[in-house]
């Protein structure tokens, strides 16, 4: 259970995130759009710890995360910026988050492997990252963001750099791995059929602001503002 009260965040003269609260319950995925410049990244850095909310509150699984580090706070992400580590194989990119951890090398061995099979990525761990295919590397990333077996997995974007038709089976595959594993999810995304078919459960921002959160269907049938029925509207 992911919640967030009343957060705030300006960058200089800019609010970017104003007032938003929402809260999630366990084991959905959540597709969050809106236009860009909308606070969609801000909002997944403020919930991963990496931006500091001037104001408001984030739980998860009840307790107050806001003076909680981002390793400690039990969240995986995946960003279309955030790449892999270049120098490193396959292995170890996958390993890096139990290696912090200081996991034994024989819960490494066991881990790594469970996520190869996850991921189908088996042969490929000796690879570097400049070896595989785009798709590949983000399946890495996914890895990597699920080794340590988070609570929260926050997506942004992360197939945005991916051609149409690898981008398709991609998301097929993530729907189905979020099932089987029921993790929690956030994936911000600019393609609404892209939302319309993984999400559990959508949140619209703009402006910093949330616009409406609901089912695909409730949002598509009732929206709630003039914005959202005109962002709905907008899709293709
Ligand atoms: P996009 O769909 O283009 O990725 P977004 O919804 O993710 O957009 P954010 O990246 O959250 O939008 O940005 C929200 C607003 O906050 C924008 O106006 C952006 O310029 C501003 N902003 C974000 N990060 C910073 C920063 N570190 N410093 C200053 N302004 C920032
Ligand atoms: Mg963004």
């Amino acid at each position: 259970h992911i919640e967030i009260r009343n957060v705030n965040k300006s960058f200089g003269s800019h609010q970017a995130v104003h007032d938003v609260s929402f809260a999630i319950e366990r084991g959905k995925l959540i597709g969050l759009l809106g236009p860009s410049g909308g606070g969609k990244s801000t909002l997944l850095r403020i919930l991963a710890g990496l931006e500091t909310p001037d104001s408001g509150d984030i739980f998860i699984n009840g307790q107050r995360v806001n003076d909680v580090q981002p390793q400690l706070r039990g969240i995986g992400f995946v960003f279309q910026n955030y790449a892999l580590f270049k120098h490193m194989t396959v292995f170890d990119n996958i390993a890096f988050g139990l290696t912090i951890r200081k996991a034994s090398k024989a819960e490494i061995r066991a881990r790594v492997g469970e996520l190869l099979d996850l991921t189908g990525l088996r042969g490929f761990e000796q690879r570097y990252p400049h070896q595989l295919s785009g798709g590949q590397r983000q399946r890495v990333a996914f890895a990597r963001a699920l080794a340590p077996r988070p609570e929260l997995l926050l997506l942004d974007e992360p197939f945005a750099a991916i051609d149409a038709k690898v981008r398709k089976e991609l998301r097929t595959w993530l729907k189905g791995l979020i099932a089987e594993l029921g993790i929690t999810s956030i994936f911000v995304t600019h393609d609404q059929d892209e939302a319309v078919e993984v999400a559990d459960e959508m949140l619209i921002v703009q402006q910093g602001r949330l616009e409406q959160q609901g089912s695909p269907l409730h949002i598509y049938t009732d929206p709630r503002t003039a914005f959202v029925a005109g962002f709905i509207g907008q899709s293709s």
